[in-house]
């Protein structure tokens, strides 16, 4: 991609941001997102940012395409977890993981938008140990015939195709579920702490036949292969979304203390206050530089990028926790109304931590790594 058509993306971004700030609330309360803003995205090509050109997508390398996040993430969690789910967790992992046949199939469907996807690993009893899932398959002929259920799974009220993580005994597959197959049912969630306009459902599979040449990757590796593509993927972008809610409740925070008075002074001279301000300050800078830092060994396809990658998100998303809780305390009473956006920033912020795998587990996979890269080994 040049130079010209990065900046061009980047700008139409920043645009189509200022029209959905506005809106962002509504979608929340409505616990809906409008086709309207599925549909700009896609003619834009967004949706397909990820995608290899050749498979009808954009192209974008992986820093322009966090930056991106982060602009649409700064304005409404919702529309980023599209890209989360969407273009990072399906549509990539495809493009990396699938058959050419596979990919020929949904691929260019993705890329524009046309199609809307979905990734469906967790279960009620397997959420961070998601290798323990019981939604089965098993081989019919030319079909897999699948059963189980699947929880939280985003955009599914919404999507056509489902990217399915299920078991055989010990052998989880991977497999591309059309919506309209028979047996599937979607069960909508509501009432989510954040996240709300992201169409969450539960979502049934009653002896759902999926053609054979729908497995993707091959059997046994669902797991070890292409959920933890997925993952790899869904953490750069949600390492992003920290940076844009950390951002955006900085700059809520700021605007607030230089404007509101108390003991006649405004409260932005009071150093208790400034300390707030220059932890997030010094925090969202160090998290947007360790995406950056993920973001080029992901463009060199660096072996630490995964690593690289927890670390981000894990740091993320706790900055965007913290910076949120701090900028709902700097407004005080305002803070914690709905009128003004630091009280949704707060709730989106809770989410981060617990998807795409907790920050407890980013913190067991971060130690391994310390105790193999760091430790001397003396004696
Ligand atoms: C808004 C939202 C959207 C989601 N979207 C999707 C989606 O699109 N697709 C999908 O498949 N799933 C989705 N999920 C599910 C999400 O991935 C899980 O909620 C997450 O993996 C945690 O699983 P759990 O909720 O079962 O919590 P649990 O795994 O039960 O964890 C509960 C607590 O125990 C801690 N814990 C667990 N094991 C350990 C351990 N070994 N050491 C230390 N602490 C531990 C956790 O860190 C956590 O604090 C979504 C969830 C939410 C809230």
């Amino acid at each position: 991609m040049t130079e010209r058509r990065r900046a061009d993306v980047l700008a139409w971004a920043r645009s189509f941001a200022e029209g959905l700030a506005p809106r962002a609330a509504d979608f929340d309360r409505n616990e809906r997102l409008p086709r309207d803003v599925i549909e700009r995205l896609a003619e834009a090509g967004v949706l397909g940012a990820t995608v290899p050109t050749a498979w009808g997508g954009m192209g974008l390398d992986p820093l322009a395409y966090g930056e991106l996040t982060e602009v649409i993430g700064k304005v409404c969690s919702s529309t980023r977890a599209l890209l989360t789910v969407h273009t990072s967790l399906v549509a990539e992992t495809l493009s990396d993981r699938a058959s050419d046949r596979l990919k020929r199939k949904y691929l260019p469907d993705l890329a524009s938008g046309t199609r809307i996807g979905c990734f469906a690993l967790s279960e009620a009893e397997a959420g961070s140990d998601g290798a323990s899932v019981t939604t089965s398959y098993v081989r019919k002929g030319d079909v897999f015939v699948l059963n189980g259920r699947k929880k939280w799974i985003s955009f599914a009220g919404i999507a056509d195709l489902f990217l399915v993580i299920a078991a055989d005994g010990d052998a989880l597959s991977a497999f591309v579920v059309e919506r309209e197959t028979p047996g599937m049912e979607i069960h909508p969630m509501t009432g989510l702490l954040g996240n709300r306009a992201t169409h969450i459902a539960s979502v049934t599979f009653t002896n759902v036949e999926v053609p054979a040449e729908n497995l993707v990757a091959g059997i046994g590796v669902g797991f070890s292969f292409v959920a933890n593509t997925a993952l790899f993927h869904g953490r750069y972008s949600i390492a992003w979304a920290g940076v844009a809610i950390g951002q955006a409740a900085l700059e809520e925070m700021c605007d607030y203390a230089l404007r509101r008075e108390q003991f006649g002074v405004k409260i932005g001279t009071h150093q208790l206050v400034q300390r707030m301000v220059a932890d997030a300050v010094t925090n969202i800078g160090a998290a947007r530089e360790l995406c950056r830092h993920a973001g080029r060994l992901r463009g060199d396809r660096a072996a630490d990028a995964v690593m690289q990658t927890n670390i981000a998100k894990y740091f993320s998303s706790t900055v965007a926790q913290r910076v949120a809780s701090d900028a709902v305390q700097v407004l005080g009473g305002n803070g914690c109304w709905s009128r003004f956006p630091v009280e949704r920033l707060f709730r989106e912020a809770k989410i981060l931590e617990i998807i795409e795998g907790t920050s407890q587990l980013q913190q067991l996979m971060i130690a391994d790594y310390g105790y193999k890269a760091f430790a001397r080994r003396t004696g």
